[in-house]
């Protein structure tokens, strides 16, 4: 088909403007000097606008709506390829270059207010920028044109969780997270009375940059991650990036006094790069690689970070390596009391450093007052009260202040309905892991410490179809299944029914 020889001569040419702009925004967050980074701003906002303008290039947008009518007839990337054009076209093509161009103001100004306001730990400083914010998110859904066979898209929320993770909606969402709600609020009343004293003195010592640093590269050639395609680095926020076809960056962040914070965020991080580094190779001729969504992706990184990292065989089988590399920190520890304390269930205020327990609430929140700001009205300055009722209400503790409350995720600077995909990410690996299970000897290799056959297990099942398929397709053809909370919640209920001596 002729359309689609051009449309991927079209896309090779735009690749290299997004690639670039990501190329200079990674070199932003790590090296580049502080006197720069202002500066750097400029071009990566001229290369993305560059970006933009060619997806909404005529011609281009002419030959996507052609290969789509003939959907039918294409092989399956093809098809991918084709309708993932499509799906960008449907959000972006009542959107003007203008009206993008503002909306990008906004969110820079947003930003701005945001990392005021929490420094200042003063919500008033944000509020009028949040209601912008929400109001470019009411505008940018109204813009949006659905398809008549999205039939899953019914409200202004569903419109937002669907720019993440398409096909997902508030009508599925719901009983899941109401079933997780109630189990971790059974599951967690039972913990906070058991008798069970763990270790943690020696979580805080002191551990040199440069032992962190190996341990880091130790991790990360344990999980598989392909140093001839990727690379690692630090940054005030640990995240993952693909700059290229065969070029995935990780960062983390490394400090002194809390070194399992470096494991886990190496782990969780390198979860993310392997999904993008062992993506079928053929995904690149089709420009195939948005297609995972932020709760697939999640699913992996959250596996390898808690299934397996906070895992008690696989914890024992790298404990005397990671003795061998932090000695002063690990002295006096045993594998037991690394792994009590790798899984120390504690509520707190901050997302960021949830245990695997309670961090479910933390998103089952945001959930709920995303939904209720975009369906039942719930107004701006209301927010930080709501809020702190909810924490209140889930996790028993009620934030002393905005910054350690309504202020401390950097997410509503621009996006809402993001935060579901975190959770969902966990119901899906539990689900895919159960399967996994039953084909290869996964607690064996857990416990050697050799991670080959999982992730050869994690390549040919999870990863090799991501791209193509939207989650809810993911996971039936992975799993046989629909979503839901209960291999999560059982997985949980037994871990940690375990160590506490429930
Ligand atoms: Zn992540």
């Amino acid at each position: 088909m002729k359309e689609l020889e051009e449309i991927r001569k079209h896309l090779q040419k735009e690749a290299v403007f997004a690639d670039a702009s990501r190329i200079i925004s990674f070199d932003q967050s790590t090296v580049c000097p502080e006197e720069a980074v202002e500066e750097k701003n400029e071009i990566i906002a001229t290369l993305e606008q560059q970006a933009f303008l060619m997806r909404r290039d005529e011609a281009f947008l002419r030959n996507v709506r052609r290969a789509y009518e003939k959907r039918e007839t294409l092989d399956e990337w093809d098809r991918a390829m084709v309708e993932q054009l499509h799906r960008n076209d449907l959000m972006e093509q009542n959107l003007s270059t203008d009206r993008a161009y503002e909306y990008a103001l906004i969110e820079k100004k947003a930003f701005v207010d945001w990392t005021q306001a929490k420094e200042a730990s003063d919500f008033s400083l944000f509020r009028e920028s949040l209601e912008k914010v929400i109001g470019i998110n009411r505008e940018r859904s109204a813009l949006r044109v659905v398809a008549p066979e999205e039939n899953w898209i019914k409200c202004t929320y569903d419109r937002l969780i669907d720019r993440y993770e398409r096909g997902m909606n508030v009508e599925t969402i719901d009983p899941c997270f109401a079933e997780c709600a109630e189990r971790l609020s059974n599951l967690l009343s039972r913990i906070r009375s058991s008798k069970k004293k763990i270790r943690t003195d020696f979580l805080s010592r002191v551990v040199p940059e440069e032992q962190q640093r190996r341990v880091t590269e130790y991790l990360m050639t344990l999980q598989g991650f392909d140093p001839k395609r990727g690379t690692y680095s630090t940054s005030e926020h640990a995240y993952t990036e693909r700059l290229s076809p065969h070029d995935i960056r990780i960062t983390t962040h490394i400090y002194p006094d809390s070194f399992l914070s470096n494991v886990y965020t190496v782990l969780h991080e390198t979860g993310h790069a392997l999904f993008d580094q062992r993506q079928p190779e053929k995904n690149n001729a089709y420009f195939l690689y948005d297609g995972k969504t932020f709760g697939m992706h999640e699913s992996v990184s959250r596996f390898y970070e808690n299934l397996v990292g906070r895992s008690e065989p696989f914890l024992s089988a790298i404990y005397p390596k990671l003795k061998e590399l932090m000695p002063e920190a690990l002295s006096d520890v045993s594998a037991k009391e690394l792994y009590e304390a790798a899984n120390l269930v504690q509520p707190s205020l901050i997302r960021t450093e949830a245990d695997e327990v309670t961090y479910a609430f933390h998103i089952i929140i945001r959930y709920e007052l995303e939904k209720a700001i975009f369906e039942e009205g719930l107004a701006v300055e209301q927010l930080p009260a709501a809020w702190n009722d909810l924490y209140e209400k889930y996790l028993g503790i009620r934030p002393g202040n905005d910054k350690e409350g309504v202020l401390q995720d950097v997410h509503w600077t621009s996006d809402f309905g993001y935060f579901p995909a975190y959770l969902l990410g966990n119901f899906y690996n539990a689900m895919y892991v159960s399967r996994m299970k039953q084909e290869i000897d996964y607690e064996g290799a857990l416990a050697a410490g050799d991670l080959t056959a999982v992730n050869d297990w994690m390549a040919k099942n999870v990863f090799e179809k991501a791209d193509r398929l939207s989650p809810s397709e993911w996971l039936l053809a992975l799993t046989g299944r629909t979503v839901t909370a209960d291999d999560f919640m059982t997985y949980l209920e037994e871990k940690y029914g375990a160590l506490y001596q429930l």
